[in-house]
């Protein structure tokens, strides 16, 4: 990618607009939502212009490359693990990042809980729901959930603070809309039956869905094509 070309400042205004544009349609505040640029395959240098251009929160679902672009870009920014985590490499990222959007088993949260208690630290995290049930994903299914947060409860190191999911790629994406409310819907049933969690945030909405996302709901959403440009692999 040419980044010299890039208009990342433009693109920012515009993802920021279509994102007012959804919460007015929902009678929301814009400030409730919060913008993680995902900026997997983005070099650093692309990712500073983004942050000049009034960023704060980076969004990697890799552990390396999050590690490596963190030793450039500093902790100024708040940094999420968005993507699947490998119980072997959590402990490259403890007291890195601010938000694991992506827990999705027992062993993983209690890896997760050992390396931060060591710490006397305690980890933000979502839980990531497989809502449309597709075998590609990961993910825990909706209805495993609620034994889930029974069990990390009992995790003193771990905080769940939400609940994240990815939605089915459709070209028109208010196909994915009965995937955002039923995460919504997820969220407001557990929240009554675990009052103490408190079940803050729901991550949900890519490039594709975001404002559909929103108008159900979301109010962290991650977006990393409209504002960089394609990702080349
Ligand atoms: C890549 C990725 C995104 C961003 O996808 P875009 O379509 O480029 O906005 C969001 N969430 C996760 C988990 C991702 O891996």
């Amino acid at each position: 990618m040419n980044s010299s070309l890039l208009p990342i400042r433009e693109n920012i205004i515009s993802v920021r607009q279509k994102l007012r544009g959804a919460c007015l349609r929902a009678g929301r505040s814009p400030e409730d939502i919060e913008l993680v640029a995902v900026t997997k395959r983005v070099p650093a240098h692309v990712i500073k212009e983004a942050l000049a251009a009034g960023v704060t929160t980076l969004g990697e679902n890799r552990v390396q490359e999050l590690i490596k672009k963190q030793e450039v870009l500093g902790t100024g920014p708040q940094w999420h693990l968005i993507g699947h985590l490998q119980t072997n490499k959590v402990k490259y990222i403890v007291g890195r990042v601010s938000l694991i959007h992506s827990l999705d088993s027992i062993n993983l949260a209690a890896e997760i809980n050992k390396l931060w208690l060591e710490r006397e630290m305690q980890c933000n995290v979502l839980i990531q729901v497989n809502i449309s049930g597709e075998n590609s994903k990961y993910g825990l299914p909706a209805g495993e959930v609620c034994d889930f947060i029974k069990e990390v409860a009992l995790m003193p190191s771990i905080r769940v603070r939400g609940l994240m999911t990815i939605a089915p790629f459709e070209e028109d994406p208010e196909r994915t809309r009965p995937v955002f409310s039923e995460l919504r819907l997820l969220s407001e049933k557990l929240s009554i039956k675990f009052p103490e969690v408190k079940l803050q945030y729901l991550s949900m909405g890519m490039t594709n869905d975001y404002t559909v996302a929103v108008e159900e709901g979301a109010n962290i959403i991650r977006v990393g094509t409209a504002l960089f440009g394609a990702r080349i692999y």
